[in-house]
């Protein structure tokens, strides 16, 4: 009797592993139906089941079987589920649909898919950079990074000298994406990456002006969507300088919501040049507009209506984009906004029944009404580029100085770096940069391929920007009043100041993180969710049926397959997942996927239970948005490994890099578990997802101590951690002088020592370090050459350290 119940109850175990197994390898809903019945057929014949059981179990088989009858499953099922479905559909606005569809899935979409195929990011080029891509980074590049000095432009002249704008447009630094034809350089993503995160290596103001003409603006959206006749009027004098451009979205009443700018244009006829036309009335109130003060051209957008029908039968087109010359009469420009100490040109502009003609419109008069459109569509690629580019020069530049600084400065007689405390904000430091340079190179080699991935934009502008503002918080912490000290011998304070400016700008971050990343990403990658809405608002009820009948019931393997995958892998700490590489790194392909099922279950689940509500509940989509960047990054992270040739001493920053990136993903999806308002439903949710615990963990101690090894020595892993910025040894380049205090500290270690040793044996006596070093060449300790080494060290130290003063007359902004 026993063995009779242990074998059925074996049986049913197997059972059960064959439906897990049907799920987890994703096999079709025929297959799994014919491999579940001879599966049954055997354990009814084996005869150890109870008969009632027996009836059960084929009665759930029948279920299944049935299933697979598309007619009857489409009417029994499907349409009473279509129904409830159309009835609590999400109402989506037309700017919100735009903003869906911009851009391409990609990467994004296999980590939604809740099994990535790794071999797709293996196939993925790593960036490249064209000779004269090379050329221009090693020379005009470089040639500005020498000219710039920063307290000139951000305290003398609260602007850049003249030779420095002649400069950036005499070489094209303005035109890096218009394309040759027309006189810009035509650059790839990633040689724009290069550029400008090499000069905010350099100064946050020279990087902002030449960014933004190379961000969304006028060149980019006349590119895509001008008129033959306005490219060539405008994208000439763009590129070679003599036209600057600035495009004018926001406004007083509208900023993070920017489809609701008051801002009209209003189709009417009027005079110009003398002759009578058809044009456009235009009235606006625009702010914080970069490059406005100086602008020559103005990219403006404003909701256009056609009263009297003089364009079309339309009453009201929406936002529309024109370029607008600002000589033009009534328009007021020239103001100038102060953006937290690092002036760029930023300010605002109004325009009062400013007449112009109709061809104003980019795109002429067919583009009316679709400057939204044109807007996020332009986004979707170049918010994973200019921003995140910044923020990498400055998170670089950060870590490259406090590596030496902290290696040099001693307090206790140590270098501040062997400080476990500083220790960790530097290994923190070094991580988040490494993430930063590998979220950078790897989308912008993908959009070199052609793809817009808008999802990872998102992803990167809120992340690169936040870990670049941690970045700075750190490096202010371990240089301590260096770093406060404003004056020309600072190089810390101005990007410290100016980070709130890249959180802010192009989607602030909190809306970025709560509404956009997930929110954009559920609908935009989910393998199932945009086909199934399109499906649902068909008007062709037939085919609204069919194909939501095909879309669901794929949805819902999708869903068993997540459910079954997410369990296994967290009861086997996902060990027997496949993983493209063996090794060290292999764990991390393996517990990313495991994060990707989780997170696709996670995700569906709370879709189905809190449906339209979900848009509103934004700490639980910020969550959930917080794991899927994070899968993100960290598959960003081995990617760039990779690239780079698996260099065995990164693997410290990588790891670094990929155990708090999970880690996050981890402690989110349990805070997101813990919030979720229907609490059954997150009991099931936790058991499917961590039937273990939470069991992952963050980076150790010892881990981050590797770290700052690699990069408070001149090691290679610290070159190639901070490989875009400026660093040429000269004077006026502080990362270049502390690169070689450092090496000079480095090849002073035994001198050091022997110093030491002589002061523990009371050889030496003397108070100062000065006095120690010539009392030790009295004592015979050091040669004459090992002290005036020691003494030339001091020097370069102290010159390093030393911070600036100023007469109080020279602070007051107003010098009378
Ligand atoms: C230096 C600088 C340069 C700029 N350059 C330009 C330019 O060239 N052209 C241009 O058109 N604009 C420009 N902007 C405007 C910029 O894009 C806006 O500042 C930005 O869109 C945010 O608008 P806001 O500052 O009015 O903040 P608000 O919209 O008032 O937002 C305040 C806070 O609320 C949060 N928030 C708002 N809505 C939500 C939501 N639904 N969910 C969660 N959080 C939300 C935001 O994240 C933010 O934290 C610039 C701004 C600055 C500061």
């Amino acid at each position: 009797m026993l063995i009779t119940v242990l074998l059925s109850l074996l049986w049913l175990a197997a059972l059960i592993g064959v439906g897990l197994t049907l799920a987890y390898r994703r096999t079709d809903l025929t297959t799994s139906t014919v491999i579940l019945g001879f599966a049954l057929l055997a354990y009814s014949l084996l005869g150890i089941a109870h008969w009632l059981w027996l009836i059960v179990l084929w009665a759930v088989f029948a279920g299944i079987v049935s299933l697979n009858v598309t007619s009857f499953r489409r009417e029994k099922i499907t349409a009473p589920l279509l129904k409830v479905y159309r009835s609590i559909l999400p109402s989506i606005s037309d700017t919100e649909r735009e903003a869906l569809e911009a851009g391409s899935v990609w990467w994004d979409g296999e980590l939604f898919s809740g099994q990535p195929d790794w071999s797709k990011l293996a196939a993925m080029p790593a960036p490249s950079l064209t000779d004269d891509e090379q050329a221009f980074l090693n020379g005009p590049t470089e040639d500005l990074c020498r000219m710039i000095d920063d307290w000139q432009i951000t305290h003398e002249l609260a602007d850049m000298p003249p030779e420095i704008w002649a400069f950036i447009k005499e070489h094209r630094f303005f035109a890096m994406i218009i394309p040759k034809e027309y006189g810009g350089l035509e650059f790839s993503a990633s040689a724009v990456a290069a550029v400008l995160t090499k000069l905010s290596s350099r100064s946050a103001v020279v990087a902002s002006t030449v960014g933004v003409p190379n961000s969304l603006g006028p060149g980019e959206l006349l590119m895509h969507y001008g008129t033959q006749e306005q490219k060539d009027r405008y994208l000439p004098g763009l590129a070679s300088g003599d036209e600057i451009p600035c495009f004018a979205l926001t406004g007083p009443r509208a900023g993070s919501d920017a489809s609701a700018i008051p801002d009209t244009g209003v189709v009417c006829k009027g005079i110009l040049d003398g002759e009578e036309i058809i044009g456009i009335k235009l009235n606006w109130n625009k702010r914080y507009i970069t490059l406005a003060p100086v602008a020559t051209v103005l990219g403006l957008a404003f909701k256009l209506y056609d009263p009297d029908h003089l364009i079309g039968d339309k009453d009201e087109y929406g936002i529309t984009a024109a370029l607008i010359p600002t000589n033009t009469d009534g328009i007021e420009i020239g103001r100038r906004h102060f953006p937290l100490n690092t002036p760029f040109m930023n300010g605002p502009t109004r325009g009062k029944d400013v007449f112009v003609p109709l061809d104003s419109i980019i795109g002429g008069v067919d583009r009316a009404g679709q400057g939204w459109r044109m807007l996020v569509e332009q986004l979707a690629a170049g918010r994973a580029v200019v921003l995140p580019s910044n923020a990498a020069g400055g998170a670089q530049a950060a870590t490259y100085a406090s590596g030496a600084y902290t290696r040099i400065r001693k307090q206790f007689n140590l270098p501040v770096s062997r400080f476990e405390g500083v220790g960790e904000a530097l290994a923190r430091m070094a991580g988040r940069t490494y993430i930063t340079n590998a979220a950078i190179s790897v989308t912008c080699a993908a959009i070199d391929q052609g793809e817009q991935p808008a999802v990872p934009s998102a992803i990167l502008k809120y992340h690169c920007t936040e870990m670049g503002r941690m970045v700075a918080n750190d490096a202010m912490d371990v240089q301590g009043g260096k770093g406060i000290m404003l004056g020309p011998k600072n190089y810390l304070g101005r990007t410290y100041q100016a980070i709130p400016i890249a959180i802010t700008v192009e989607g602030a971050n909190i809306l970025t993180r709560s509404l956009i990343i997930f929110g954009q990403g559920a609908i935009r990658c989910h393998p199932y969710v945009l086909d199934e809405m399109q499906a649902a608002t068909n008007d062709d009820y037939e085919q609204s049926l069919k194909d939501f009948d095909r879309h669901l019931f794929g949805h819902i393997g999708y869903a068993f397959s997540n459910a079954a995958r997410s369990f296994f892998m967290a009861l086997t700490h996902a060990r027997y997942s496949d993983t493209p590489k063996a090794g060290q790194i292999a764990r991390f392909y393996q517990h990313i996927n495991r994060y990707s099922a989780a997170f696709a279950l996670a995700s569906d689940v709370s879709m189905l239970v809190l449906g339209g509500e979900l848009k509103r509940r934004e700490s639980l989509s910020a969550r959930l948005g917080d794991v899927f960047s994070s899968m993100y990054l960290a598959s960003m992270v081995l990617k760039h490994f990779e690239n780079q040739s698996y260099p065995e001493d990164d693997l410290p920053l990588v790891e670094w890099a990929c155990r708090s990136l999970l880690y996050q993903a981890q402690e989110q999806l349990h805070s997101f578990l813990r919030n979720f308002p229907n609490r059954p439903v997150a009991a099931l949710l936790r058991v499917l997802i961590f039937p273990r615990g939470r069991m992952y963990s963050a980076p150790s101690d010892k881990l981050s101590q590797k770290i700052v090894d690699l990069i408070t020595h001149p090691t290679d892993a610290r070159e190639r951690l901070c490989a875009s910025i400026y660093t040429t040894s000269e004077p006026g380049n502080p990362l270049g002088l502390l690169q070689d205090a450092l090496e000079a500290a480095e090849a002073a270690t035994r001198l050091e020592e022997k110093l030491k040793e002589a002061v523990r044996s009371g050889i030496i006596d003397a108070p100062g370090p000065l006095e120690k070093i010539n009392q030790a060449e009295a004592a015979g300790v050091f040669t004459a050459d090992e002290a005036e080494q020691l003494r030339r060290l001091d020097e370069q130290i102290m010159a390093l350290i030393d911070v600036d003063d100023f007469d109080s007359q020279e602070l007051r902004a107003n010098q009378i």
